[in-house]
């Protein structure tokens, strides 16, 4: 294949602008674990402004900013509410147990978006055979049910349920921001009862790398030392959070255009046969399908529009994952529509009738 594939995997496959690339070149460095590094204190001091928390902490990922939250409200041996296909669960080996001791328990939900209802029920009562409660986590947007955003109510009222039943919540917001411009809310009123956030600055907010954590003094400061203790503490970082600064200020500017190209990709994969794709419920950059029909697992899906230079993830056997970002236009979107059309076509007249598994 000549051309350049269009890339659909993830938002983090997005590169740095030039922009980012020169404030870069010329960032005022210290050393971070001196806390001495003026581009990461304004990072986290905007950070925290823009969250309307007392301090944000710098982090090389979200994964690392969930499990240092994680670690940073419980003790091991204690459990964590969350939904069955978290992030915190499903894509980070396992830290959750592995490295910060903790049981995960876990909700089922249709769209990945818990209620109060169903959170209390899970508390355990306290007894002294029992593995308490220490934490409830949610996730905005819901990454593995296809970028399902929290009506804010709903939030609030598992943070506030929350905190009447002592316990804390962590948000994993690394897409919070596209659920901000799909709500038309701020980040800051959306989360302000969250205990803890994390968003990620490498995603649709265009960053090379890095993840931000934000919450109280105290919590931040505890995070500190967790990062230090995982590995985390970054030396003359700054070089990375100057990209990371230009990312938080112009990123979410532009995250409208990624779904309004999302939403037109859904509407055009919905048509196609043997896909199965409910368009209206596509709210932000993620498009998760069906494939069942055309007669192929996913993975075989994916392989062959590889070959014709579309790129996705599977999700599960039957299932594929495209996530729209910055660095694919809506030419480019409107290009992966029509190949996928092209091969869906392709197969549908090289099957026998009748069959649904053979191509
Ligand atoms: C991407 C992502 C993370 C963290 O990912 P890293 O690759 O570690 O930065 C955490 N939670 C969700 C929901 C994500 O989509």
């Amino acid at each position: 294949m000549a051309e350049k594939p269009i890339d659909l995997r993830s938002d983090t496959v997005t590169k740095p602008s030039a922009a980012m690339r020169k404030a870069m070149a010329e960032a005022e460095v210290g050393d971070d674990v001196f806390m001495e590094d003026p581009t990461i204190n304004r990072l986290q001091s905007r950070a925290a402004e823009i969250f309307g928390r007392e301090a944000a902490l710098y982090v090389p990922s979200g994964s690392m900013g969930n499990l240092i939250s994680l670690i940073a409200h419980t003790r091991p041996g204690q459990e964590v509410i969350c939904e069955e296909n978290a992030h915190i669960y499903t894509n980070e080996m396992a830290a959750i147990s592995g490295v910060a001791g903790l049981l995960p328990r876990l909700i089922p939900t249709e769209d990945g978006i818990m209620s109060w209802e169903q959170i209390g029920r899970m508390i355990r009562p306290k007894m002294y055979a029992r593995a308490p409660t220490a934490l409830i986590c949610l996730e905005n947007t819901h990454n593995l049910m296809g970028g399902t955003v929290y009506p804010t109510a709903i939030a609030h009222e598992i943070c506030d349920r929350a905190h009447e039943a002592g316990l804390p919540v962590h948000l994993d917001g690394s897409r919070v921001f596209n659920a901000a411009v799909f709500l038309g809310e701020s980040v800051g009123e959306m989360t302000k009862k969250f205990d803890s956030v994390q968003f990620c600055l490498s995603k649709g907010l265009g960053a090379p790398v890095g993840s931000m954590v934000v919450g109280s003094k105290s919590f931040i400061d505890r995070c500190r030392s967790i990062r230090k203790m995982l590995g985390g503490g970054m030396r003359q970082a700054g070089v990375i959070a100057a990209a990371g600064l230009i990312a938080l200020e112009e990123g979410p500017k532009r995250l409208h255009i990624d779904q309004e190209n999302a939403k037109f990709l859904a509407q055009e994969l919905a048509r196609l046969p043997g896909i199965r794709l409910n368009p209206a419920r596509v709210q932000t950059n993620i498009i998760i399908f069906d494939v069942q029909e055309t007669g192929l697992s996913s993975g075989d899906f994916l392989a062959a529009l590889v070959e014709r230079g579309v790129l996705g993830v599977p999700v599960d056997r039957d299932k594929v994952r495209l996530v729209t970002h910055l660095d694919v236009d809506r030419v480019g979107v409107e290009k992966a529509a029509e190949i996928i059309g092209a091969f869906l076509r392709e197969i549908s007249t090289r099957r026998p009738t009748g069959s649904t598994r053979a191509v």
